[in-house]
Formats: structure tokens, C-alpha cells, sequence
């Protein structure tokens, strides 16, 4: 008697399954609506689901603490070579013999970068360099309140998106250059490089050779998971074979104009490893994932429902993968990695195999 119960109650519930899974279930759902979630749901909240406290960002991540009040902190990185930063964006400033020479003017914290030179030297302003075309990162130029028209130096794709935006806020470099360009002031120099479309077209290299000081914006982030997208790349592979030529590269210090503090082969190596591992598990998930599996009979003729059906198994598949190993190693992990994975899978599935 005790068997027979069993096997009724079992039946009722392989009933309720195959109900729960049956399209009629899915039909009765409003169309359009949210509905089961879908096998396998990592823990991590999908894209657009609001969640309460994140992981806990590593120690390893976090930088020195910026005074209360002051709202900037200023790092020397060698013979008159400085980081400003205000713990989210970093530019730099170099002093020479006469002047100084300014990289980058994020606005939130450009109007702080006079005070923050003037910390060293009450030498003026001649120059800025260019990281690349992105308001934030030189939209705060402004704010610098030249009295004199400074030499502006950009890559030419940079000066080509600056003359197209026509952006008051962002003054159109004066000098270009196409491959290499090296700034010569007082005994001080900076060798400025173009290794090809990664983060944004004209983004370039800036080295410090006596001070063995690179930075690069917007392609590393020491300790942190990288910016969603692969911080917005213009182009993932060439993004991928930056961050190659950045961990074979002599250097020092990195500044990468992002996060907390700056870099060293360490983070950069992490970095690479946790992308290379990204590109291992999204060439798994798109090989072991069949097309159209679950998908509602009635949207067989929505070309689009079933590709987004696809996508979202592989990609729950890839962040399935990663997850384990890398959630508690990289800052704010759990924020972007459903926006990593979905730009690996696109990535492999549209550009490369
Ligand atoms: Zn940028």
C-alpha cells in the first residue's frame, strides 16, 4: 500500500513537471511576460534584476583612501611623473624644467588638477596630451582655466572624432600623430604610440621611459573585473591582443585611467587569464548548446526569439563556468559579468571561432 502511494504521488509529480514544462503552460503565460527562469540560473542576478549588497570587493583591489573633503589624491610614479585620481578616474601630470605637461582631464576631478600640480610646482600648464576622443576622460579641460592656449597632442583618428563632435569642452588637438610621436620637454620625454582599434579608435600608448611608467586607458583594470563590454571595446579582438602586448611589454608602473590605484604585470596577468577563461567557456557553451531547445513552438517563425533563446543558454552556460573561480578574485565581478559573457559569445559566434 505504502509502494502504491509512492507511485501515485510520483506520477502526480512527473505530471506537474511535464505540465510545468508542457507549451500550453507557456502559452497561458501573458505573452511577452517574464516566466520560469531558464535551467541552470547562475546565482548571479541576470542583466536588469535589481539585487540588494554585491560581493565583497577583494582587498587586493581596493587603493590608498582619499582625504575626506579633498575629493583627488596625487601619487609620484617616478622623476616628475604624478597620478592624479580620485579613486574612479586617473590622469597624470609630468613637471619639466620650465612648465608642466598634463595627460588627461577627466571632469570628475578636473577641476582639482591645478591644486593637485600646485601640491609640487606653481610652474603653468603648456600641454596636454590626449589618451583618446572620450569625454570622460578630456572633457574637463575646461576646467583647467588656461590663460593660454596649450599645445594639444592627439593620435589623427582622435583629432578625426574630436573635429566630428564638435564639442566646445574638448579642444581639438594641435598636433597629431599617426604611428609614434615623442614628446620632448626640458630633459623630460614621453614616447606616445598607436597600436591599432582595441577600447576606441585613436587610443594610444603613453610611456615614461626614464620613470618605466605606461599608461593606457580604458583596457586594464588592477584587481577589478573590466568595465561591461569589455569596457565598451570597439573591437574585442584587437581589445584581446592589447592586453596581450600590454603583459609582454617592459614597464613599471600602469596607469590605466580606472579603479583605485595603479597596476602591475600581476593584475594585468590576471586579467588576461580571467579573459582567456571567458573565451574557453563561451567556445564550450556554443558548441554543446542546441539551437531552438525550449523554445516556445509558436515563436518558430520569430527568427529573433529564438536566437535571444539561444544566446541566453550559452551565456548562463559561461557565467555557470567562470563563476566559481573568479567571483571572489576581480572588484565588482558579479556587476558585469553577465555583460562580459554576452560580448564573448557575440564575439566568437560573429568574428572569430
Ligand atoms: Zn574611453
Amino acid at each position: 500500500m505504502k509502494q502504491v502511494r509512492s507511485i501515485l504521488i510520483n506520477l502526480l509529480f512527473t505530471g506537474v513537471v511535464l505540465l510545468l514544462s508542457t507549451s500550453s503552460f507557456a502559452q497561458a503565460l501573458k505573452k511577452g511576460a517574464a516566466g520560469i527562469p531558464y535551467p541552470d540560473m547562475p546565482e548571479i542576478a541576470p542583466l536588469a534584476v535589481h539585487i540588494g549588497k554585491h560581493l565583497e570587493v577583494p582587498e587586493s583591489s581596493k587603493g590608498p583612501a582619499i582625504e575626506p573633503g579633498k575629493g583627488y589624491r596625487i601619487q609620484e610614479l617616478g622623476k616628475g611623473i604624478y597620478m592624479i585620481t580620485d579613486n574612479a578616474y586617473q590622469s597624470m601630470f609630468m613637471e619639466y624644467e620650465s612648465d608642466v605637461v598634463v595627460i588627461d582631464a577627466p571632469p570628475s576631478f578636473a577641476q582639482h588638477i591645478r591644486k593637485a600640480i600646485a601640491e609640487v610646482t606653481n610652474k603653468r600648464i603648456t600641454h596636454l596630451v590626449y589618451s583618446h576622443a572620450h569625454i570622460d576622460h578630456i572633457g574637463g579641460v575646461k576646467s583647467l582655466n588656461l590663460e593660454k592656449q596649450p599645445v594639444i597632442i592627439g593620435q589623427e583618428e582622435t583629432k578625426r572624432l574630436l573635429v566630428r563632435a564638435n564639442d566646445a569642452g574638448r579642444p581639438v588637438p594641435t598636433i597629431t600623430f599617426k604611428d609614434k610621436y615623442t614628446l620632448k620637454v626640458g630633459t623630460r620625454q614621453l614616447e606616445l604610440s598607436y597600436h591599432g582599434v582595441a577600447h576606441e579608435p585613436g587610443n594610444i600608448f603613453i610611456y615614461a621611459p626614464a620613470q618605466q611608467t605606461l599608461m593606457v586607458v580604458d583596457v586594464i583594470f588592477p584587481g577589478w573585473m573590466p568595465w561591461r563590454r569589455f569596457a565598451l571595446a570597439k573591437d574585442v579582438p584587437g581589445y584581446f591582443a592589447q592586453v596581450e602586448e600590454i603583459n609582454k611589454m617592459k614597464w613599471k608602473t600602469l596607469v590605466s585611467g580606472h579603479v583605485e590605484r595603479t597596476g602591475t604585470h600581476a593584475d594585468v596577468a590576471e586579467q588576461l587569464e580571467f579573459m582567456n577563461d571567458l573565451k574557453k567557456a563561451a567556445r564550450v557553451a556554443l558548441a554543446s548548446t542546441k539551437f531552438g531547445e525550449g523554445l516556445d513552438p509558436a515563436d518558430g517563425m520569430n527568427a529573433w526569439a529564438g536566437f535571444g533563446n539561444y544566446i541566453d543558454r550559452v551565456v548562463i552556460q559561461i557565467v555557470n563556468s567562470v563563476t566559481p573561480k573568479w567571483s571572489t578574485r576581480l572588484g565588482g565581478y558579479d556587476v558585469f559579468i553577465w555583460d562580459q559573457a554576452y560580448a564573448m559569445e557575440q564575439t566568437l559566434r560573429i568574428e572569430e571561432q
